[in-house]
């Protein structure tokens, strides 16, 4: 971590051992003047990666960590491969534009096959994407009122981190919504309390980051219709599907939240996630192609041809891009539905079984949102542990099950999550359950009289990093 040096290094080290530990890594960070043979390094890197966690135990990310041979056999067949390069390798531009089109199709754009969207590195430059376009389409309106473009703003409920950055590099006021009580999410009428003329859109999370519950993209679209037949107002909403837009078209076709609702002007989802792409690929799309700004759109032939671009980033590789269409192909609705049917029943089932310990209480049982779960201590005052303290032991066996407290207002509650992904099996649940158990007989033999010092809200754990990895 880079950041963390300076401070790192001005503190000095304390022990012999620190200043060891700390004189080896500085070593490290000199260029090499010299060169080496290619199997010593290869070996090095090698044995230095083995510390690294298991991804299978990984139970906080959100991410691709199971792959299918044949999916590694195509990344590795296009490792030399631009996706930017659009005249050299047209192949991977058609593969690109068939998953755009794919996308709109499986979330019901009025012209799936007409309609504007492109790859991303993930759901950070697909929402950054969706909102620029939100913020430059409000601009428009109010140019054509003769009103101010200074201050706009963006309402969201608990959001990603990606959703703070967009607003402050991109000076946008952010209208964050606090939790509040037992409310965790977004709500219409939360939504409705802050809009003015200068409120550029509404972000609705399809899989918050904390508690893995969607939100209401329909009860929130029609409070915004009753809002514009009252005052006028006609604020469009994007939709934060970064996990849910690659579940509920499988597992809850009926759920109303995409483009079947006209107010939902774009959304974006990470392929890497249950879009179950490797890692580096995320999606934009637009309801209609008239919903994209076309000033945002860049024509560069430099690299050969005359090609548009809308994106953050210039070069990237299209292994990812390649390697989702695999899977649309290879798995169909069908295929992902099955897949994760079987996700949702193994988080239903740890729920019950996590209830049943007897110390936590479900917050999110693995129904209606991500699969997985998530729990609090039912009386954190009177636990001889804090749930800290809890991930941290179970971090000893391998299995990463982060505790974190939650965002305002409700930075006392703390809680832990689990992500049930493809490649998690039943006997991994059962070996996690069995090193629960292990864990609470731990506590339990704790003195009473000892009770576990208080650990400081947002401190003391390795494993607090919730922002939705
Ligand atoms: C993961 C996530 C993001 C960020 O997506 P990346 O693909 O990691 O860039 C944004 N929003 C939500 C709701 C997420 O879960």
């Amino acid at each position: 971590m880079p950041l963390h040096n300076t401070a790192e290094l001005k503190a000095g080290p304390t022990s012999e051992i620190e200043a060891e530990v700390l004189n080896d890594k500085t070593s490290t960070y000199e260029f090499p003047a010299a060169m080496q043979d290619p199997q010593t390094v290869y070996q090095t890197i090698h044995d230095q990666l083995i510390l690294d966690g298991n991804s299978q135990q990984n139970l906080a990310t959100f991410c691709t960590t199971w792959m299918e041979p044949e999916v590694r056999q195509l990344m590795d067949e296009s490792a030399d491969k631009n996706m930017i390069d659009k005249d050299e390798y047209p192949q991977t531009a058609a593969i690109e534009e068939r998953c755009v089109h794919m996308l709109a199709d499986l979330w019901n754009s009025p012209e799936a096959a007409g309609t504007i969207g492109c790859s991303t590195t993930g759901s950070s430059e697909a929402a950054m994407l969706g909102a620029l376009a939100l913020k430059w389409n409000w601009r428009k309106r109010q140019h054509a009122k003769g009103k101010s473009t200074e201050t706009p703003n963006l309402i969201m409920g608990p959001v990603q981190v990606c959703w703070h950055k967009f607003c402050r590099y991109f000076d946008v006021e952010i209208r964050e919504v606090p939790m509040e009580g037992d409310r965790l999410l977004l709500t219409p009428e939360e939504v409705i309390k802050r809009c003015d003329e200068n409120t550029i859109g509404v972000v609705v999370t399809l899989g918050v980051t904390f508690t893995l519950q969607f939100e209401p993209v329909h009860g929130i679209s029609i409070a915004l219709d009753k809002l514009q037949s009252e005052t006028e107002l006609d604020i469009p909403i994007h939709v934060d599907g970064a996990s849910g837009a690659f579940l509920a078209p499988f597992s809850q076709p009926e759920l109303l939240w995409d483009f079947r609702i006209p107010r939902v002007k774009s959304i974006n989802a990470s392929g890497h996630k249950f879009g179950l792409a490797p890692l580096g690929v995320g999606w934009a799309l637009w309801r209609e192609k008239h919903d994209l700004p076309e000033e945002l759109i860049f024509d560069v032939n430099y690299l050969g041809g005359n090609m548009p671009t809308f994106a953050l980033n210039f070069s990237r590789p299209g292994g990812e891009i390649i390697c989702q269409y695999y899977n649309f192909m290879r798995l169909g609705k069908e295929g992902y539905r099955e897949i994760q049917t079987e996700c949702y029943a193994l988080g239903r089932y740890l729920a019950e079984k996590i209830a049943e310990f007897g110390p936590f209480k479900i917050i999110y049982d693995g129904q209606g949102g991500i699969p997985g779960l998530c729990w609090k201590l039912k009386d954190p005052a009177s636990s001889s542990f804090t749930l800290y303290e809890f991930a941290d032991r179970l971090r000893e066996r391998g299995w990463l099950v982060p505790a974190y407290s939650m965002p305002p207002n409700r930075e006392d509650l703390v809680i832990q999550r689990i992500l049930v992904r493809h490649g998690f099996t039943r006997t991994m649940a059962l070996q996690l359950l069995g090193e629960i158990q292990g864990a609470l007989n731990h506590f339990a033999e704790r003195q009473p009289e000892q009770p576990s010092a208080p650990t400081p809200v947002g401190a003391g754990s390795s494993s607090h990093d919730h922002s939705g990895r």
